[in-house]
């Protein structure tokens, strides 16, 4: 299968072929001086798409920059959906009015063709409202779309991915800080597969120091340089005569900074310096934010290739058990046989990947994925769903604490994963803002304490909780726990559960997942139809198929009790074609 990705700029189009399944790359090349052409980026791509007579192309993938909060995922575009990027605009109005002008000239020329929207923005689109929440007064945020949207979401996530492929775990117990290196440079938090906390916030402007752009500034000087010289003359200035060229005065190409700081030109090493220290604050805040990190990813232009920036980068970060391994380091090339190079040494508890980023093969993967779930079926195995109030599970030591020494749970009943029950016994869970009592502990005993709550449970307490697969409480939030003999602080402990469905090796089977996978699972014929993404699959002989949700996921459905779920998959050998021409 063929995909043609499109980026296209305001005076250009950057294009690639792409096979989504083989990662081949089969064109790729770059329009430039579309604007001067007589007929703009209708002319230039139906002559591009002259030059690619010999693809036969399935679909087209379009980068969008910015989707605003309407979109959380890619679409196949419609006219509605043309309306909704244009309504974005004023988010973005360098960027998506040229996306707007590629994707007008696309449906033009291939107008039976499926054309895909990917947004940078919707890798960051379930980001915690802690994280996209800018501490303004929230009705003008409100009003004006005020808020994190983050960018770079098809590097991120490519990275995260090829990340966890090369460290041979899932990226469901990975917490990974991203940092995309290059003219546009931003980083990003990803806690099991999810991006948490990223530096661009509702344009691309904010965060670390880039090409040209400044990245984080106080708003005082915004207001002060407005006042001196006028709005268009601090955005000009902030986007385009700021970060590494404004500091330095020589450009803003790394490469030339680096030869004339190693002259000695003191405004070059200032930059360096600059840019480095400000993504060294952002890894240790986002190992704060995620209570951890198993690896940091380096990629974009710089990333990929300034073996100094790294080790500047790098060099205090051992606190966070990081530790590069120079030779590794300098003798790192990425190709296409190896894009992923680990540069940590030998005693590093935090590897050090660089890892070549590829946003037009997850743009035509997207692309792909996206048409094969239009295809999507439902299955006919309903999964019953059981609705978890908030509850405890506690370890040996924090049992004796509550209940003395010695102490054991007593039955109230039995619940239904085999073996498991709901205690006569409860304790009392004291947060910062408020206490929840009389929660009820489910046994047996574990190795680690757990305690699961809602989200407006989290609120009512005062506490962040982060969401959490079970037993995963590594960095988890803290909590306070009365019991009848006694009271403990525990450091960690208290998350929000992911969703999950427990099911056996046969039941896998037949639904076609894994251990591991996420899906979807619809709720339908009810007062609110809902689909549950990122659903979980925990698979164990043991378990009986069964989704856990907690109460507030619940009632986003008002679900009761015998409640059931349909898992939603996707059929992907349908054609793309075929199924597209059959649409319209
Ligand atoms: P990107 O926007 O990802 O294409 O990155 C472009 C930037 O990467 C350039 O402007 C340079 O600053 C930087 N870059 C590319 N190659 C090197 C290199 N070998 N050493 C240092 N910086 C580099």
């Amino acid at each position: 299968m063929n995909i043609l990705v499109i980026n296209c700029g305001s005076s250009s189009i950057k294009y690639q072929v792409v096979d989504p399944d083989s990662g081949e790359q089969r064109a790729a090349g770059k329009v430039e001086r579309v604007s001067e052409m007589a007929g703009g980026h209708k002319q230039a791509l139906a002559e591009l798409l002259k030059s690619l007579a010999q693809h036969e192309i399935s679909a087209v993938g379009h980068r969008v920059v910015h989707g605003g909060s309407d979109f959380t995922e890619s679409v196949v575009i419609d006219d509605d959906v043309l309306t909704a990027i244009e309504a974005c605009v004023p988010l973005a109005p360098l960027h998506n009015p040229a996306n707007l002008a590629g994707i007008r000239a696309a449906m033009e020329v291939l107008p039976a063709v499926a054309q895909v929207a990917v947004f940078d923005t919707a890798f960051h689109s379930r980001m915690p409202r802690r994280s996209t929440t800018i501490a303004i007064d929230s009705d003008t945020a409100k009003e004006f779309g005020i808020r994190r949207y983050g960018f770079h979401g098809s590097s991120h996530s490519h990275v995260a991915q090829r990340a966890a492929a090369f460290l041979k775990r899932p990226i469901s117990e990975l917490r990974l800080i991203s940092c995309h290196l290059g003219n546009g440079a931003s980083a990003c938090a990803i806690e099991y597969g999810r991006s948490v906390e990223t530096s661009m916030g509702m344009t691309p402007l904010e965060g670390l120091v880039m090409g040209t752009r400044s990245g984080d500034v106080d708003p005082g000087v915004v207001l002060r340089l407005c006042r001196e010289l006028g709005i268009d003359e601090t955005d000009t200035l902030l986007n385009r005569n700021s970060g590494l060229a404004g500091i330095s005065g020589v450009g803003n190409d790394l490469r030339d900074i680096e030869s004339k700081a190693a002259e000695g030109h003191e405004g070059s090493r200032l930059a360096i310096t600059v840019f480095a220290h400000q993504l060294r604050k952002y890894i240790g805040a986002y190992a704060a934010v995620m209570g951890g990190v198993d690896a940091i990813l380096f990629t974009g232009g710089i990333g990929q290739n300034s073996v100094a920036m790294r080790q500047r980068i790098v060099q205090r970060l051992d606190f966070l058990g990081v530790q590069v391994d120079e030779d590794a380091n300098r003798d790192c090339k990425l190709t296409a046989q190896q894009d992923v190079w680990d540069i940590s040494g030998e005693t590093a508890r935090t590897r050090v990947l660089v890892i070549a980023t590829n946003e037009e093969l997850k743009i035509a993967q997207e692309t792909a994925r996206l048409l094969a779930k239009e295809n999507h079926v439902v299955s006919e195995k309903a999964i019953p769903i059981a609705i978890s109030a908030r509850h405890v599970h506690l370890d040996r030591a924090t049992m004796d604490i509550l209940f003395g020494e010695g102490s054991e749970l007593t039955v109230y009943k039995e619940i239904s994963q085999p073996g498991q029950y709901a205690s006569e016994q409860r304790v009392n869970l004291v947060g910062p803002r408020n206490r929840i009592d009389g929660v009820r502990i489910l046994g047996p005993l574990r190795s680690k304490n757990q305690i699961e709550i809602s989200r407006t449970d989290e609120y009512k307490l005062g506490v962040d909780a982060p969401i959490r697969g079970s037993g995963k409480v590594a960095g988890s939030a803290p909590i306070i726990l009365e019991g009848p003999k006694g009271t403990i602080n525990l450091k960690e402990g208290l998350i929000c559960a992911r969703r999950h469905i427990h099911m056996t090796p046969a039941d896998a089977e037949h639904y076609g997942v894994s251990h591991g996978d996420e899906v979807e699972v619809a709720v339908c014929g009810g007062p609110r139809d809902l689909v549950y993404g990122d659903v979980l699959v925990r698979v164990k002989s043991s378990y009986l198929l069964e989704m856990h949700i907690d109460t507030d996921e619940a009632n986003a459905a008002e679900l009761s009790r015998g409640a059931t779920g349909e898992l939603v998959y996707e059929v992907p050998s349908v054609p793309v074609v075929a199924t597209l021409r059959s649409r319209r």
